[in-house]
């Protein structure tokens, strides 16, 4: 029967609970973990959000309370008062395991039924069921951490932003779109019908406005929500830390954001991250790394081999190199004994999956194998050795094509695959700063330039001239925040200048009407003073999922989506009555089913 509290207030968290406390009368509340009878003995593990202590009854335990424990089923929701005292077993694995609390009453504030899976951190129950109780996985020790562990890293970046000068600000759910790169969530008006709202993708132009404002420095935890199709490491809404202040260039920005990540790692994890980050430009990524998020835990760094190559036996290399592109290689150093022949097909496979048309590769030894011996004297292997640094021990991966980027991205690629299946020895947090990334990129399926950041990120002084004639040319003050080969942030100074601001519409397809609807109020704005601004955006879940070292963003979600947007707990997106609907002005075309043949 479920009780009232009555008078009862709880003295202390389960966990908290030590030998020092021995001999105090106490009152803790929480879940029955575990319990055991053992004849005129009853032990009950209960749990709350700090840990686990032991009650225990035993023959001097009042019979009605003895009866009350020894009743007690997995999850109930109990309030035990009794006194602490030394356990005459000591349990070494928990950090209560030196005491047990003598408990003299027992109420039951809530009954459970048998829960659906154990409720255990070992559990093996599939991730369906456990997400469509998600209250109850999240009663796993593991999973509540790392909540609890993310609402201590947002308030240290709150605190760190607040503490210098930062005013945090919410901007709307309900807005006009902005774009990211994204489709948007729409959300119906009803009192304007046939109009539409957009869940913002991000804050972005709200905070640069508040730039204007005189907000001067801007933050907020903000919830941004893009409608891609999702990959295994997204989820339809995610929070970042959007960061916007004024009279700044790209220097004040980035060692704001390095301090607050500086902050933030000391603070949470005790750890030190040497500061100023590392900055490498974009181009110099792709060059060494074949990547604009380079995983610098580890070296293998890509090396072009064109020059040595050009004039060599083997048609593929010269080719490349004859038809504009480049032939480059990545040196496993050490590893000839370590990589099978199996190994390198395998390689080979995942390279052509990445779109090379074939992995050329050479282990050095005292007698070389590969696969393009043949075709080159001893002469032009050497050549490749000296270019390569390749002593005898090491393995060449080589690839060629010819377009530059091209090859790039796929030794980029392979580099990661080739450590992957290593077991190359990847472990701290490895951060950089990716400047001065290319203003557009060229969007095969559309067949346009597109902004790579977004459309209202300056471009560096001294490519504005290029914005006509070689917008490939054009790189920006844009910036990117990497950790251990992940994205973690991007940002960006702004144009505040609105005859630019118009061209670079203009450079994206915007017509000047066009430009005027979607975006006429930050034009407008900017009319009335802009403050020189910037800012970044830092990916909170994922800032925690690095953190914590853990796998999957629903680790550090509390409340996540599954891959196919759902979300199974409350089972949405669901139907919604078709007055509703018709309220908001909208029809649905049925779509026809193929008739079954
Ligand atoms: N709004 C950008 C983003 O969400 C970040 C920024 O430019 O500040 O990636």
């Amino acid at each position: 029967m479920v009780e009232f509290l009555g008078s009862e207030r709880r003295t202390h968290y389960c966990g908290d609970l030590r030998a020092s406390n021995i001999g105090e009368t106490v009152c803790v509340m929480g879940w029955v973990k575990k319990k055991r009878n053992i004849g005129s003995l009853v032990f009950v593990d209960l749990r709350d959000r700090s840990g686990i202590v032991q009650l225990a009854f035993d023959e001097n335990t009042a019979s009605e309370v003895f009866e009350k424990a020894a009743s007690l089923k997995s999850e109930f929701v109990v309030s035990a008062s009794g006194v602490v005292r030394e356990r005459s077993s000591k349990n070494p694995e928990l950090p209560t395991g030196d005491i047990e609390i003598f408990a003299s009453s027992v109420r039951v504030l809530g009954e459970s039924e048998t829960p659906p899976f154990d409720i255990t951190d070992d559990c093996k129950a599939n991730e369906e069921l456990r997400l469509r109780h998600r209250y109850l996985d999240l009663r796993r020790p593991a999973l509540q951490n790392n909540i609890i562990f993310r609402s201590k890293v947002a308030k240290s970046v709150r605190d760190y932003l607040c503490d210098i000068g930062f005013i945090e600000l919410e901007t709307p759910m309900l807005i006009k779109s902005t774009p990211e790169g994204a489709r948007d969530y729409l959300v119906p008006s009803r009192v304007h019908k046939g109009s539409f709202y957009a869940l913002p993708q991000s804050p972005q132009l709200y905070k640069q406005l508040s730039m204007v404002a005189g907000f001067d420095k801007y933050f907020q935890l903000a919830r941004c929500f893009r409608d891609e199709d999702l990959r295994a490491d997204r989820q339809p809404e995610f929070t970042q830390i959007d960061m916007e202040m004024s009279f700044v260039d790209t220097d004040d920005v980035l060692a704001v954001g390095e301090g607050l990540i500086k902050h933030v790692f000391k603070d949470c994890l005790g750890v030190d991250i040497p500061t100023p980050l590392p900055r490498y430009t974009f181009r110099e990524c792709m060059e060494r790394f074949g990547s604009d998020k380079p995983d610098l835990r580890f070296g293998m760094e890509i090396i072009n081999i064109s020059d040595a190559v050009k004039d060599c036996g083997f048609p593929v290399f010269a080719s490349a190199v004859e038809a504009g592109g480049s032939v480059r290689a990545l040196n496993l150093k050490g590893y000839a004994d370590k990589l099978t022949r199996k190994d390198i097909d395998r390689l080979g496979d995942y390279a052509k999956g990445c779109g090379a048309k074939g992995l050329a590769w050479v282990k050095h030894a005292d007698t070389d194998s590969g696969s393009f011996l043949k075709h080159v004297s001893e002469d032009e292997l050497n050549a490749i050795y000296a270019a390569t640094d390749c002593e005898k021990g090491d393995v060449l991966l080589i690839l060629a094509d010819s377009d530059n980027n091209r090859v790039l991205t796929q030794l980029g690629q392979l580099r990661v695959e080739a450590a992957n299946r290593l077991g190359v020895e990847r472990s701290g947090f490895n951060f950089l700063w990716v400047v001065e990334m290319p203003f557009f990129e060229f969007d095969n399926e559309s067949g346009e330039w597109v902004a790579m950041h977004h459309p209202f990120t300056a471009p560096l002084d001294e490519c504005v001239e290029y914005l006509d004639s070689d917008k490939g040319k054009v790189r920006a003050k844009a910036y990117d925040l990497v950790l251990n080969g992940i994205e973690l942030s991007s940002g960006s100074i702004r144009i505040t200048d609105p005859k630019l601001q118009a061209k670079i519409f203009g450079l994206l397809g915007l017509s000047d009407e066009e430009a005027m609807i979607k975006f006429g109020y930050l034009l407008e704005a900017f009319r009335y003073g802009a403050p020189p601004h910037g800012g970044m955006a830092i990916g909170l879940d994922r800032l925690v999922m690095q953190m914590l070292g853990v796998q999957s963003l629903r680790d550090v979600v509390a409340f996540p989506k599954m891959q196919n947007a759902k979300e199974l707990m409350t089972d949405c997106p669901a139907e919604v009555p078709a007055e509703s609907v018709a309220e908001l002005g909208i029809t649905f075309v049925k779509e026809e089913k193929e008739p079954k043949e």
